[in-house]
């Protein structure tokens, strides 16, 4: 269905941007891994992603969202249908006050920096966080330091019956890395978050001292996306891998980094499937060893479920 001509013709007009055909998603991924989209929409702006995304939905073709893909894992097989970029759509900021609004493809980064300059605290949490603003909202990304829920208000998104609406944050069921967006089918086009003033030149230092611990304890030098597991309540899952063994276990080129055991990196050719085979193994001895049972803080970009169930398989595979 995805590849009829005249839906075609009308996507191209639409994204107004690039629209490319089986385009390997793993140079779109921090993980490096992935095989391709049959349709990679890189829509010019908001505008051109909400008709492009109406037009996909009219033709009951599927569509994924790829923010940074930090924290993303690819098929190797790919993905059939759509996946639209939010960047370079959605990469937009503007201040206003102690309130600042930016665009689904804003990078974190550049926000915590435009911040900084400002003089307007808030966001810290999410130093080192490499994702967009976009993925930062359905992800609640965030550290001990603070979450994104913490400084936000409301969102913009892009419904499923292709309205645009705005809601508040208190409607998405933010928890602990957990959102209500989760695998649900609105696309976040905009955030806007409630800062306060602070001093520029602190808040610098503070983003300053927080990259530099995060470079001194976690393999930022290597291909991941970032913390692999969630934490189990009242624990981390870091502590639990490597206290299971299992720092440094390796399939193909997927290892659980000897720097960080929450971290699974790719040393050069890893493929999805390896990454899969390491989360069982690591999952079956943390769960053996602890009776704790891990859970994936990583998104599969056709869905959860589907992972979880791909995941499963692996683990009764391997005993
Ligand atoms: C080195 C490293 C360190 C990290 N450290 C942290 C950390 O400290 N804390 C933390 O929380 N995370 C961390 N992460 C993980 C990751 O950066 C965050 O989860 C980030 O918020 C993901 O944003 P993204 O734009 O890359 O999203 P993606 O990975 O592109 O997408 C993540 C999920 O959100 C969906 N999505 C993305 N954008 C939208 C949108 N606009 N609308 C609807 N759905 C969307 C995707 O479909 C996918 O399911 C780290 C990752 C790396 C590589």
């Amino acid at each position: 269905v995805a590849l009829d001509p005249q839906l075609l013709g009308e996507l191209r007009r639409a994204v107004r941007g690039e629209l490319l055909r089986d385009e390997p998603l793993a140079p779109y991924t921090t993980l490096r891994i992935g095989g391709p989209a049959e349709l990679l929409l890189l829509p010019a702006d908001e505008a051109a992603l909400v008709a492009a995304c109406r037009l996909l939905r009219a033709a009951a073709v599927s569509c994924r969202v790829l923010g940074n893909g930090s924290n993303l894992l690819v098929p190797d097989e790919g993905v059939a249908g759509a996946v639209v970029r939010t960047q370079p759509a959605c990469q937009w900021v503007r201040f206003g006050g102690e309130e600042v609004e930016a665009g689904a493809g804003y990078p974190v980064q550049r926000l915590l920096n435009d911040c900084a300059r400002r003089g307007l605290t808030g966001l810290e949490g999410l130093s080192g966080v490499p994702g967009t603003v976009g993925g930062a909202v359905v992800m609640n990304a965030g550290t001990a330091a603070g979450e994104t829920a913490g400084a936000l208000r409301a969102v913009r998104l892009l419904l499923p019956d292709g309205t645009v609406a705005e809601r508040a944050a208190e409607a998405l069921g933010f928890g602990y890395r957990r959102s209500n967006l989760q695998d649900g089918e609105a696309i976040v086009l905009a955030a806007r978050f409630r800062l306060r003033p602070g001093d520029a030149a602190a808040i610098r230092r503070d983003l300053a001292e927080r990259a530099r611990r995060r470079r001194a304890t976690q393999p930022t030098e290597l291909p991941s996306a970032g913390s692999i597991w969630t934490n189990p309540p009242g624990d981390h899952a870091g502590r639990l891998v490597e206290a299971a063994g299992c720092k440094g276990l390796r399939v193909g080129d997927a290892q659980v980094s000897p720097k960080h055991a929450n971290f699974i990196v790719n040393l050069g050719a890893a493929r999805a499937a390896d990454v899969i085979a390491l989360m069982a193994a690591v999952r079956r001895r943390v769960r053996a060893a602890f009776g704790v049972q891990l859970e994936p803080e990583v998104r599969w970009l056709p869905g959860q479920k589907a992972f979880l169930r791909l995941l499963a398989a692996a683990e009764a595979a391997a005993g």
